[in-house]
């Protein structure tokens, strides 16, 4: 991979066909409304970094109310026909969209790691996940099958039906760009919705792409748009009244604020929330695949992964050889710009999420924490400008420390100490957090007690990012997940359509004269 990228020094409207045109050195990126790109009419814009040089690759638009609105009304006007499409024809869309994705993979990882940061092996396993949704979503004939009772009673027949909700919104995280938005669309478009998807405005550019796509596999223009904005957009979508549903994925504050409004406006909300993940390391654990499976997990795309471990409890004795052995570990990360083969770790996001990252740190340091290795002040030769932080290493972290109640979303893992098993639990169900969390042993009695008595969404015995495969759902407890449903799999089916119950009779069944008791089978 080259250390720079040829279409920021020149950019050209082929990079990604999405009217991305030159503006002072930036390319300003459009919104995608009824099949098109939509240039921004607002006046505000947001700017696009890459990362690994800390310089500005783009400029986003943020759509004012008036532009969100506009995307909604084609979602509106698409519906109809889009949602008497028939499942199969559906699908066969979703299809050639994935061999779309597939064909285009590397483009998209390295869309991925220009803008996010993450390493581009890394990238490319995003956009896998995301694909593995859209090829659950092709199954979606049998996945809309519901059930059928023949002869309640009296000639009745009595069965069930799925159907769209109609016009449904996306609003996603930063720190997956096409995985998220993934989440959310394939499965609401099988289902017969429509769809606006407002990106992250941090790393935009996935989501014009995805669309372009879309269009390109035979979508009807309408059926998927895209708004970029801020909190303006976000907003104008929560009291939109033909907005059906909205998804969210995202930090805590903002998920239960979505949830408390949309719900407010009558809308069908899912808000997917932040997280503490822990993984406990007991006695009897592999220590080689605890401390591989921690360094992955911990750093892995700068920790900025919603299922990133960033906190180790270490039970009994464990806890010296864990962090002698985890720091070297940690020292020799090799952290260079993401598109660089060798890379294991790329920069953070943008300056200002480093710079909060960096607050963590002190913090952690002021409140007595032991700083066994300390990433402040890394710098990667070549990138002097970019927004790279080293990994870090905590040692005595204790649960009432800030490091360890909230959220750092960094290349930062804390080792708590706790002398036994039950503590390991008590500690973790204390948590406001309770997104995924993973145990490493080799007792087959614990893992099964752990697993059962854990107040945790997703939890990995023995493996360290326990994300649910595609025909499962994603999604945690407590502060991570407001809301009812988790995210795709039958889960997702069940969000993005409405449950219907039919019962039919046919006039020579009808029975003479009117019934005044509850009727009941006969
Ligand atoms: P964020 O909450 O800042 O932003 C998420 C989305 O909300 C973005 O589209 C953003 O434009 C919008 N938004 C931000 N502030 C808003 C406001 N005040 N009003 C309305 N909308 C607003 O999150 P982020 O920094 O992009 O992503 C990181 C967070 O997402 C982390 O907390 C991470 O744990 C979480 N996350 C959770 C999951 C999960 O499945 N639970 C998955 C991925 C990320």
């Amino acid at each position: 991979m080259s250390e720079t990228y040829p279409s920021e020094t020149a950019p050209t409207e082929s990079a990604h066909g999405d009217a991305a045109r030159r503006v002072a050195g930036a390319r300003a990126l459009s919104h995608f409304i009824n099949g098109k790109p939509v240039e921004g009419t607002s006046g505000r814009f947001g700017d696009v970094f890459n990362p690994a040089l800390g310089s500005v690759s783009a400029r986003v638009p943020l759509a004012s109310v008036a532009e969100v609105d506009a995307a909604v009304a084609a979602a509106k006007a698409a519906f109809p026909a889009w949602s008497e499409t028939a499942p199969i024809k559906r699908a066969r869309v979703l299809f050639k969209f994935k061999e779309l994705l597939d064909r285009h993979h590397d483009e998209l990882a390295e869309l991925i790691t220009r803008e996010h940061g993450k390493v581009f092996s890394d990238a490319k396993g995003e956009v896998m996940r995301g694909i593995e949704i859209v090829e659950f979503a092709c199954g979606i004939p049998n996945l809309l099958k519901t059930d059928f009772t023949d002869q309640i009673g009296g000639g009745i027949d009595n069965w069930n039906l799925r159907q769209p909700l109609g016009v449904v919104a996306g609003i996603t995280p930063f720190n997956f760009p096409m995985m998220v938005p993934c989440w959310m669309f394939p499965v609401a478009l099988a289902c017969g919705n429509t769809f606006v998807l407002k990106p992250s405005e941090r790393d935009p550019s996935a989501s014009n792409r995805l669309a372009e796509l879309l269009k390109e596999a035979g979508l009807p223009d309408g059926v998927f748009n895209v708004v970029h904005g801020d909190k303006v957009a976000v907003d104008a979508l929560l009291v939109h009244p033909e907005v059906s549903a909205l998804s969210f994925v995202g930090s805590t504050p903002i998920a239960e604020y979505i949830y408390t409004e949309g719900t407010k406006h009558g809308k069908r909300v899912q808000a997917l929330g932040g997280a503490k993940n822990h993984l406990v390391v007991m006695p009897d654990a592999d220590l080689d695949q605890a401390v591989d499976a921690l360094i992955g997990a911990a750093y892995g795309s700068a920790g900025e992964r919603c299922m990133a471990i960033s906190v180790a409890v270490a039970v009994g004795h464990i806890a010296d050889e864990l962090i002698e052995r985890l720091t070297p570990r940690v020292k020799s990360l090799k952290i260079l710009d993401g598109m660089e083969a060798a890379a294991e770790m790329g920069p953070l996001v943008t300056g200002a999420h480093r710079d909060k990252v960096v607050g963590y740190i002190d913090a952690g340091v002021a409140a007595g924490a032991k700083l066994v290795v300390d990433g402040r002040g890394h710098t990667v030769a070549g990138y002097e400008k970019g927004f790279f932080l080293g990994g870090t290493l905590f040692d005595d972290v204790s649960p009432e420390m800030k490091i360890y109640r909230e959220e750092i979303f960094g290349p930062v893992l804390c080792v708590v100490r706790v002398p036994d098993f039950a503590s390991a639990v008590e500690l973790i169900n204390a948590n406001q957090f309770a997104n995924g969390v993973s145990l490493f042993t080799s007792d087959g009695g614990i893992a099964r007690a752990f697993s059962r008595q854990i107040e945790i969404g997703m939890v990995g015995i023995n493996v360290p990012i326990p994300v649910p495969m595609a025909w499962h759902s994603f999604g945690g407890w407590k502060k991570s997940l407001f809301g009812d449903h988790h995210a795709y799999g039958e889960e997702g089916v069940r969000f993005y359509t409405r449950y219907k119950s039919i019962m039919q009779r046919w006039p020579d069944s009808i029975a003479k004269g009117a019934e005044f008791t509850m009727p009941v089978a006969k």
